[in-house]
C-alpha cells in the first residue's frame, strides 16, 4: 500500500484506515487506455454505454500518470514488450494489472518466436481473465475480483 505499508501493528485504527483507503481505491479504478489486439475491442465495448464501467467508478484515462490499472488487452509481441513496461513504470503506485484474454495470459494460440508467452514475464499480473476474446461480462468480473483483492490490502504489518 505504498510508503506507509508495514509501519504499524494491526489495531482498530489501522483497520479503520484500511477500510477507508481500500474503499476509495477500489471504487475509483482508473484504467490506462491501452489496447493491443482484438481483445481491446471487447474492452472498449465494456467501457461503452451498454455495459457502462463508469457505474463502478472505473473511468479510462489517456495518461499512465493518471491511471492505476493496466488492462493488457491482446497479443503482446516482443517488439511491443519494452513499451508496455515503460507505460507500466510511468503509472503511480499502487498500481494493478489485468491480463485480458488467453493471448495476454499465456500467448494463446500464438506460440511463435515473436509473441510474449504471458505478460506476467514483463509486468506483475493481479487478475487473469480467460477467453478468446473474453466477453465484457468477463472483464467486469475481472474488475470485481481486483476490487476484492484491493479490499484485503492493509497498512499494518503482515504477520
Ligand atoms: S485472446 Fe483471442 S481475441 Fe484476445 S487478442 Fe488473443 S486472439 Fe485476439
Amino acid at each position: 500500500m505504498g510508503l506507509i505499508e508495514d509501519r504499524f501493528r494491526k489495531n482498530t485504527v489501522t483497520d479503520l484506515a484500511d477500510f477507508g483507503i481500500n474503499w476509495s481505491r477500489k471504487m475509483s479504478l482508473w484504467p490506462m487506455t491501452f489496447g493491443l489486439a482484438c481483445c481491446a475491442i471487447e474492452m472498449m465495448a465494456t467501457g461503452a454505454s451498454h455495459h457502462d464501467l463508469d457505474r463502478f467508478g472505473i473511468v479510462f484515462r489517456a495518461s499512465p500518470r493518471q491511471s492505476d490499472v493496466m488492462v493488457v488487452a491482446g497479443t503482446l509481441t516482443k517488439k511491443m514488450a519494452p513499451i508496455l513496461r515503460k507505460v507500466y513504470d510511468q503509472m503511480p503506485e499502487p498500481r494493478w494489472v489485468i491480463a485480458m484474454g488467453s493471448c495476454a495470459s499465456s500467448g494463446g494460440i500464438f506460440n511463435t518466436y515473436s509473441v510474449v508467452q504471458g505478460v506476467d514475464t514483463i509486468v506483475p499480473v493481479d487478475v487473469y481473465v480467460p477467453g478468446c476474446a473474453p466477453r465484457p461480462e468477463s472483464l467486469m468480473y475481472g474488475f470485481i475480483k481486483l476490487q476484492e483483492k484491493i479490499e484485503k490490502d492493509t497498512i499494518a504489518k503482515k504477520a
